[in-house]
């Protein structure tokens, strides 16, 4: 691990947090947190979503317990520690930290895991823990595990050195990447111990590299279904047919095109798309500079392949504000050693379309239906089954006091300015808690940046970064008391 230490020139005006050693964070880390997070990664605790008998199995439970155990071995001042468990939910850990004054934070994390994925390297693989260099590889290392443990040590940090803060909640769900659909039943259940926090610290989100804090300000919603073209009661002999039946192939294209732009893969529904914001647009140039090639470049392409545009400043917004298509599925078409010339009856895409943050998933989809479904050539059948929508989620205009304390804690713990961008992918409750809480400034990081490959194969932990966020979290909790106070 190289060492960034702040120039001693500048502490005096910074935070108290700055008495808080890099050094004491990363023996914390590497004594006291790596080691059960490791077991953690161990734990093929599967979201809901993708092990129908998670119950029976137990594997979240575990989970669960690894964590909660380890939280009692924290030695913390009137730390409270609950396993909550609605019927027939997945269970939430709950945290609380009581501080100086009635104000109230709320800091979120889940340790569900998506499924295991393949194309794992070599030496590696999902419940397989492995340490190699700064990466902990292995499935939700990072998505999400590491935030129970980031979070409750910042306070840590913070009493070790008698710096106050405020009261925080600790929400560890166990739903997450099944959508949180338990969460709002949490909420409401704890409603009167989350109390309405004037600061909301969420650690599962992304960052454009490991040299810096990353501050999400916006996150796209998602909207999808499956679209259905049928033309034939049974599948026929395509010499006997084709050029008589048309292709339920080419009527699903057909009607795709409708929504989509399929050489530049943009979406040509006005109601899909959203003003972006200026300040957005401005932000998004900042965090093109400092990207650079690697906003593409990080993607693992095939040979030849390369991004849809090489202006970086549009990629950004691109991935950040527009909304685009993926066919993450399909029916009717079979294996390809099993294929026949056959003229088949129907064909079944599963569409997946990320949306502008600002965009509702609910009238997305109605309007994907109508559009679809309307008038399909030669009089096919077409169908538009919505089967989920989430909401995307734009921050609230940063405090004064919040950018300050962004600003140091970015400089003190990793040297260089955060930077504040928007993320293109959805975490369903975001604005759920944006819209419960309107007062509340949002602090959404996390350390999923270049090559760390949550949801897909070799996902790892960077170790400095969580160790760096650590200190972030510290200073951004130390800053939000001192705002408080005055
Ligand atoms: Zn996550």
């Amino acid at each position: 691990m190289n060492d960034t230490r702040f120039p001693d020139s500048t502490k005096a005006s910074r935070g108290e947090a700055n008495r808080i050693e890099l050094g004491h964070i990363e023996s914390i880390w590497e004594e006291e947190i790596l080691p059960v997070l490791t077991d953690y990664v161990a734990i093929p605790c599967k979201s809901p979503a993708f092990d129908a008998e998670w119950a029976g199995r137990g594997e979240i439970d575990r989970a669960v317990s690894l964590v909660e155990d380890w939280c009692h071995s924290q030695d913390l001042k009137g730390l409270a520690i609950e396993v909550v468990r609605l019927p027939g939910r997945t269970p939430l850990l709950w945290l609380e930290v009581p501080g100086s004054g009635p104000d109230r934070v709320l800091l979120y994390g889940h340790l569900d895991k998506q499924p295991e994925m393949t194309g794992w390297g070599d030496g590696l693989a999902p419940w397989t823990p492995t340490r190699r260099g700064d990466r902990l590889y292995g499935r939700g290392g990072a998505d999400d595990g590491y935030a129970v443990f980031a979070s409750l040590t910042a306070l840590r940090l913070l009493q070790e050195q008698s710096i106050p803060h405020a009261s925080c909640g600790i929400l560890i769900e166990a739903c997450e990447e099944s959508g949180s659909y338990d969460l709002p039943a949490y909420i409401n259940h704890l409603a009167p111990r989350i109390g309405a926090p004037s600061l909301v610290i969420c650690l599962d989100s992304g960052c454009g590299n490991y040299e810096q804090l990353w501050c999400t300000t916006s996150l796209r919603g998602l909207a999808g279904g499956v679209l259905r073209v049928e033309v034939l009661r049974e599948g026929v002999h395509s010499g006997d047919a084709s050029g008589v039946v048309p292709s339920s192939f080419r009527v699903a294209r057909n009607l795709l095109s409708r929504i989509e732009d399929e050489a530049s893969g943009a979406i040509r529904l006005p109601e899909l798309q959203a003003q972006i914001p200026p300040e957005r647009v401005a932000q998004a140039a900042i965090a093109a500079q400092v990207l650079g090639e690697g906003a593409h470049a990080r993607f693992p392409f095939a040979p030849g392949a390369g991004p849809v545009t090489h202006d970086v400043h549009e990629l950004v917004l691109n991935r950040t504000w527009r909304p685009y298509l993926e066919v993450i599925g399909a029916e009717g078409l079979p294996a390809l050693r099993d294929a026949g010339n056959v003229l088949r009856p129907a064909t079944a895409f599963k569409l997946s379309l990320r949306l502008p943050p600002t965009v509702d998933p609910g009238a997305a989809n109605r309007r994907l239906r109508e559009v679809l479904e309307a008038d399909p050539p030669h009089g096919a059948s077409a169908r538009y089954e919505a089967e989920w929508g989430a909401a995307g989620w734009n921050a609230p205009s940063l405090a004064p006091w919040l950018e300050v304390a962004l600003d140091e804690s970015s400089r003190t713990w990793f040297g260089r300015e955060p930077v504040l961008m928007g993320e293109g992918g959805t975490i369903p409750f975001m604005a759920m808690l944006g819209e419960r809480f309107p007062a509340a400034q949002f602090v959404i990081t996390g350390v999923l940046g270049p090559e760390s490959n949550a949801h897909g194969p070799n996902e790892f932990l960077h170790v400095p970064t969580a160790v760096r966020l650590t200190g972030c979290v510290a200073s951004i909790l130390e800053r939000h008391a001192a705002r408080a106070q005055s």
